[in-house]
């Protein structure tokens, strides 16, 4: 076991959530979502940013739902957690995008690879509300490889002193602080390897921009941010030196699921506003639920709800063993892929589920003032973001054709 593993304990009982625990946190994110509806709703149509999404979460106390009571967290297990993501995002994948960044890949490697001061000093003020956090992997030159990056450090005077540039990042304008991964300056071959850095935000040499031509998700923040000679504590190295590139795919197994479950909720909101929507809308003398065609439309999403919702389950349950067995690769290895195929499958569903939706809605249906609409502008960065289409089928294939059949590397 080498030292990064050392430091990823299993959860210890304590740090739990009890079954009263669990159920006043499912409570919570019922009332968040009730109390959030209207409000995404007006700034949803003016594709303006939802401060709300945060400040509610902080009020519900739900910015570290998965994370050890210790740490100021709520406890709760894997599935448990990735149902929570699913409801939130029937709000909208906006909001639950600013959880994923937040907590599945901003908190989560932080739990995993930072150390116990790293640890106290980060995740209680985020799970309080006292600080953002954000997941910087992707530049404008590396996407699907992020070891085509070119972001930097150098150590100097005892502190980290970070360049380059970090492009479209969940909660990258309001992050208080990103976790960064960047090279050796002026390494090359073997000593060019990857490290991940707790890097804040604050100070003139971090400029972050808001980035707005997007055709969904207006409600919350994506943006890019340059570093200039930007100088971070000597003791925010996260992992050890030249563990980024492992940190990142670790803390990814975590994130791909989080849209998976997003994903789920997605499909769950548009089947609820389909049901309701064909009893109550009448053509041809009679509600078009009675037509065979639409109701073909109906039994098509719940299908996708069905086969996300098992396929998110045993994704969740994987992530928790691998997660209760630190440094046990092969059950990581696991986790890694069903998680791959739960997001692969469940965003392209949540896609299905979408534009059938839209179409049972009909000329209403191509409209952002209907649900269905908003929901089919936003899904469509889950075949993207956190791993392409392409990529989780790569992985997927290359791991049942076992070693030597990587198609990248
Ligand atoms: C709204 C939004 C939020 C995001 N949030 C974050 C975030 O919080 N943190 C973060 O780090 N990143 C984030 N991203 C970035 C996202 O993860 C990347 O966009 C994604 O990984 C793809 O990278 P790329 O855009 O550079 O596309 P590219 O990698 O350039 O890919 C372009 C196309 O080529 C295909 N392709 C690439 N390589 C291969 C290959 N070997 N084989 C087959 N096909 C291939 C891809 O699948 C894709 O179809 C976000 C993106 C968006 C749009």
């Amino acid at each position: 076991m080498n030292h990064v593993d050392t430091m990823a304990a299993p959860t210890a009982t304590s740090d739990r959530a009890t079954p009263e625990e669990t159920e006043k946190l499912i409570a919570d994110v019922e009332a968040y979502c009730e109390e959030i509806r209207p409000l995404e709703e007006i700034c949803y149509l003016e594709h303006q940013p939802n401060p709300a999404i945060r400040e509610l979460g902080q009020k519900h106390g739900l910015l570290g739902m998965p994370l050890p009571k210790r740490y100021g967290g709520r406890g709760v297990d894997s599935h448990t957690y990735a149902q929570m993501l699913a409801r939130i995002n029937r709000e909208g994948t906006g909001v639950r995008t600013f959880f994923s960044g937040q907590t599945s890949i901003g908190q989560y490697p932080i739990l995993k690879y930072g150390t116990e001061e790293q640890k106290n000093r980060y995740l209680p003020a985020s799970c309080r509300g006292d600080c953002t956090l954000a997941f910087g992997l992707t530049e404008p030159d590396a996407g699907s490889n992020p070891l085509e990056g070119t972001c930097t450090w150098r150590l100097e005077n005892g502190k980290y002193v970070l360049n380059g540039v970090k492009y479209l990042i969940s909660n990258g304008s309001i992050a208080d602080a990103v976790i960064v991964f960047a090279f050796p300056e002026g390494s090359e071959g073997p000593d060019r390897r990857m490290s991940a850095f707790i890097c804040d935000t604050e100070g003139d040499s971090f400029e972050a921009e808001a980035l707005h031509a997007k055709p969904g998700m207006y409600t919350s923040d994506t943006a890019m941010f340059e570093m200039t000679e930007h100088a971070i504590s000597g003791d925010n190295m996260l992992g050890g030196e030249g563990n980024g590139f492992r940190i990142a795919m670790h803390t990814l197994v975590s994130g791909r699921l989080s849209v998976a479950s997003g994903c789920l909720g997605t499909i769950e909101d548009c089947l609820a506003e389909c049901l309701r929507y064909s009893k109550e809308r009448e053509q041809h003398g009679k509600p078009i639920g009675k037509h065979q065609l639409v109701q073909q439309h109906i039994a098509r999403i719940e299908m996708m709800r069905a086969t996300s919702d098992a396929m998110i389950e045993r994704a969740a349950i994987a992530k928790e063993i691998s997660d209760d067995a630190p440094g046990d690769k092969e059950k990581l290895a696991h986790a890694d892929f069903v998680v791959s195929e739960a997001k692969y499958w469940a965003s392209n569903a949540a896609w299905e589920a979408v534009d059938r939706a839209v179409q049972v809605f009909g000329g209403r249906g191509w409209s952002e003032l209907y649900r269905p609409f908003r929901h089919l502008q936003d899904v469509r960065v889950c075949r993207i973001y956190e791993g392409t289409d392409e990529i989780m089928q790569l992985k997927i294939a290359s791991t049942l054709l076992g070693k030597g059949y990587a198609a990248f590397g």
